[in-house]
C-alpha cells in the first residue's frame, strides 16, 4: 500500500502545523467568516467549540466508487458546520450538533481503528474545517503509530486559503462542494454572500497542492481533487456557471461528481424553489452540458 503524503513530513513540521492551527481556537480565523471568538469560551457562525464533535465514523460505501474500493470511505462525520445550507441533509449533525466530543488521542485512535480493522483505503473527513486543529493534532498522534493511509478533506468548499496552506502536504485528496455561483443563491441559502469569490481561491489552493486526480493499480484515489456539485432545482444556470469554473480554472483531469440526489430537507420548504427535487430533464441537461466543456465526470 502506497504511504500518505504526511508520513514523509518531519516529526517537528507536523507538531509545528498543529501549533500554528491551534492559535485559530483563542481567536477563530479557520474559515472566510473570520468570526474571531475564542473557541475555548464561546461560538461563531459554525457553533463548534474547542473540542473536535464526532457525529458518526466507519466504512461507507455510498461515496464516490474512487473512494470506496473493497474496505469502504472511511468515514468520520464531524458535528456542526460553516455554512448551514437551509436545504441540508444532515441537520441533525450540521446545525444540530449532534455527537460525542472527542479529545485528539481519541480521534487518533478512530483514524487507526478505520486503518487497521475495517481496512479503508482513506479516511474521509466530512465537514471538517473548523476541526482543523484538532484533526491535524490527532493526525500528528497517529501517524507516530503507524497511521499511513491518504486522508480525504471532504467540506464545503467555503475555505480560508491560510488554512490550506497549513494542510499541504498534509491532506491527499480534497473534496470539496463548489455549490453556487450566484451571490444571490449562496447569500439566501447559506448565508455566504462572498462563497463563490472564497470557494474559487480555495479550489485554485487545492489544485496547487495536489492537482488533478491521481488512481491507484487497485482503482481507489490517491491523491488529487475531486468537485462535487449538488444540481438545484431551477438552478440550471448557476450550475452551468459552475461546470464552466471548472473547466476554465482547474485542471482537466480533476473529477467533477455532478450529483442528482437533491430533496427539499430542513428549512428547503420555506423556500418555493427548493421545495421539490430536481426534474430529469434539468439533470440531464446538466449533464449534457458537462460533457460538451469536457469535463471528466464521476460515473
Ligand atoms: S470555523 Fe466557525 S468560528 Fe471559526 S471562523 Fe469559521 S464559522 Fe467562525
Amino acid at each position: 500500500m502506497s504511504s500518505a503524503s504526511y508520513t514523509q513530513l518531519s516529526r517537528e513540521e507536523l507538531w509545528e502545523r498543529v501549533r500554528r492551527a491551534q492559535k485559530h481556537l483563542e481567536s477563530c480565523r479557520l474559515c472566510p467568516r473570520e468570526c474571531a471568538v475564542d473557541r475555548r469560551q464561546s461560538r461563531g457562525f459554525c457553533r463548534a467549540g474547542a473540542s473536535a464533535v464526532v457525529s458518526s465514523f466507519g466504512p461507507h460505501f455510498g461515496e464516490e466508487r474512487v473512494l470506496v474500493g473493497t474496505g469502504g470511505s472511511g468515514t468520520i462525520f464531524f458535528a456542526h458546520c460553516n455554512l448551514r445550507c437551509v436545504f441540508c441533509q444532515n441537520y441533525q449533525l450540521s446545525q444540530g450538533g449532534e455527537g460525542t466530543s472527542v479529545t485528539a488521542e481519541q480521534l487518533a485512535v478512530l483514524m487507526l481503528t478505520i486503518q487497521d480493522r475495517y481496512r479503508c483505503p482513506n479516511i474521509n473527513l466530512v465537514t471538517p474545517t473548523h476541526f482543523v486543529p484538532q484533526i491535524l493534532e490527532a493526525v500528528a498522534l497517529a501517524v507516530e503509530r503507524g497511521l499511513r493511509i491518504p486522508l480525504v478533506y471532504n467540506c464545503g468548499g467555503y475555505e480560508s486559503v491560510e488554512v490550506l496552506r497549513l494542510l499541504a502536504g498534509v491532506v491527499d485528496i480534497y473534496m470539496p462542494d463548489l455549490k453556487y455561483s450566484s451571490g444571490e443563491l449562496s447569500r439566501s441559502y447559506s448565508q455566504a454572500p462572498d462563497y463563490f469569490e472564497k470557494a474559487a481561491l480555495a479550489l485554485r489552493e487545492m489544485d496547487r497542492q495536489v492537482g488533478g486526480l491521481k488512481v491507484g493499480e487497485d482503482g481507489t484515489a490517491k491523491r488529487g481533487l475531486l468537485i462535487r456539485h449538488l444540481v438545484l432545482p431551477g438552478a440550471l444556470e448557476d450550475t452551468k456557471r459552475v461546470l464552466e469554473f471548472i473547466q476554465g480554472e482547474l485542471p482537466p483531469d480533476c473529477l467533477v461528481n455532478l450529483m442528482d440526489q437533491y430533496y427539499p430537507s430542513y428549512r428547503a420548504f420555506e423556500y418555493p424553489e427548493l421545495s421539490r427535487r430536481v426534474s430529469r430533464r434539468e439533470f440531464r441537461e446538466a449533464w449534457e452540458y458537462a460533457e460538451s466543456l469536457g469535463l471528466r465526470l464521476a460515473r
